[in-house]
């Protein structure tokens, strides 16, 4: 088989051609770099994504928080349920762990922004 991917691992974004077999790449084209790689047999196999959204606080104001790994993007709508449950302290700060290991992903939750602002 033959697929196009853009490469989403940098802002450069390449575009990916790929033939494979399976999850087994045969010939690969257009990445600048062996993340690119990486990404592709990822995708062939578990793909994965960063997640970021929003959490509520007990003030009137949202904190951005994101996962600090890629996830397995079909545990995506489980992890968005999990941290849905979470109303945070307004003391939350950037960096703060909200969610240890979420779902067994080995990707803690944390926030990106401060509650206070
Ligand atoms: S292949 Fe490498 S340079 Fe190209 S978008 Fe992916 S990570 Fe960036």
């Amino acid at each position: 088989m033959k697929r196009d991917f853009t490469c989403i691992v940098c802002p450069k974004g390449c575009q990916i051609h790929a033939e494979f077999e399976g999850s087994k790449i045969i010939n690969i084209e257009g990445h600048t770099c062996k993340r690119g790689v990486a990404y592709v047999t990822d995708e062939l196999t578990c793909p994965k994504r960063t997640l970021t959204t929003t959490v509520a606080t007990n003030s009137d104001i949202m904190v951005p928080v994101r996962t600090n790994a890629a996830v397995p993007k079909e545990l995506l709508f489980d992890c968005m349920k999990e941290i849905n449950k979470i109303v945070l302290d307004k003391s939350v700060k950037t960096g703060d762990i909200i969610i240890k290991d979420i779902l067994g992903t080995g990707a803690d939750v944390i926030a990106t922004g401060d509650a206070e602002l």
